[in-house]
């Protein structure tokens, strides 16, 4: 099976009636981006920049996330790599004491781009990281747990002055970064309209929209038969933001686990969804997937 698997990584991703189909990886770790190549990967949708505020006791300061971020958009080779900014808040334990310590309600509480508005020296240090790495080739940057487009528009203000000051000061820097929305409050699904007034692509975290849709704990094994990514209410909210992105000519990808089960492509496909982003280890299985389903 694995040899037949082989035989797909430089294959087209195509449904069975030929509908082209994005792949794309979330990545974790600059070595994840090997597995990305040998699997045909259009480009890294989700990096995960968590990693490096979780690891020590210290802020990791910013050539520290230059040499990271860096090193996985030389390693794509001109593919487009999105570089989510940091995703941490008290249900992920930092050592930095960045994240508040003993929120009530973690997943409802300061994290994300919230704890990111209110740190904005810590924000816009990663920020100029970033910046500086998309001098090495294409660069997105994806803003996790947006509510209101406000948030948005919140940080491309700061990316105005970290590019300025970057400019003057002579850094190479990349001269294009589109700044994306992820979509997982569902506010943000409801509201797509005006998100994507402000966002130039979103990307659906279906991981997070069902666990705030539904009310269920995404890590909670006593409630884990109502986590449902089959529930006609993420459906819902899942075609609703494919549409409206369609209508203004925006991409959409989506980023969550079920972006990557055979169980679930097929739902997606007929969402309307045609970008899907998941573990490179699971890319090969979605492309056979891919193939055996038709749209029309
Ligand atoms: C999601 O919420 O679906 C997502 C991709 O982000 P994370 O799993 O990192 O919260
Ligand atoms: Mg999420």
């Amino acid at each position: 099976d694995q040899q037949r698997l082989n035989r797909l990584r430089k294959a087209p991703t195509r449904t069975r009636d030929g509908s082209e189909i994005a792949l794309w990886v979330n990545a974790e770790r600059p070595e994840d981006v090997s597995l990305a190549h040998a699997a045909g990967a259009v480009g890294v949708g989700l990096y995960r920049t968590e990693f490096l505020f979780l690891q020590g006791n210290t802020l990791p300061d910013e050539d520290e996330q230059y040499e990271a971020y860096a090193a996985i958009v030389r390693a794509m080779q001109g593919r487009p790599v999105t570089i989510r900014t940091l995703d941490v808040g008290a249900d992920k334990a930092d050592r930095t004491g960045l994240a508040l310590a003993n929120e009530a309600n973690p997943a409802l509480g300061l994290r994300g781009v919230r704890l990111s508005l209110t740190r904005p020296d810590v924000f816009t240090t990663q920020i100029r990281a970033i910046l500086r790495a998309a001098a090495h080739g294409p660069v997105r940057v994806l803003v996790p747990m947006v509510t209101n487009a406000a948030e948005i528009k919140a940080v491309r203000k700061l990316f105005k002055p970290a590019r300025k000051a970057l400019e003057n000061a002579g850094v190479e820097i990349g001269e294009r970064v589109e700044l994306g929305a992820m979509i997982e409050v569902p506010a943000a699904a409801i509201t797509i309209d005006s998100i994507l007034a402000e966002a130039e692509f979103v990307s659906i975290g279906t991981n997070d929209l069902a666990q705030y849709l539904l009310a269920t704990d995404r890590n909670n094994d006593s409630v884990s038969q109502l986590y449902d990514p089959a529930h006609p209410a993420l459906a819902f909210l899942i075609e609703r933001v494919v549409t409206a992105a369609g209508a203004a000519s925006r991409r959409v990808a989506v980023c969550g686990e079920m972006a990557g089960d055979p169980l679930h492509i097929e739902r997606l496909l007929h969402l309307g969804v045609r970008e899907l982003s998941m573990h490179p280890g699971a890319l090969l299985q979605a492309r056979r997937r891919i193939g055996e389903i038709t749209l029309a």
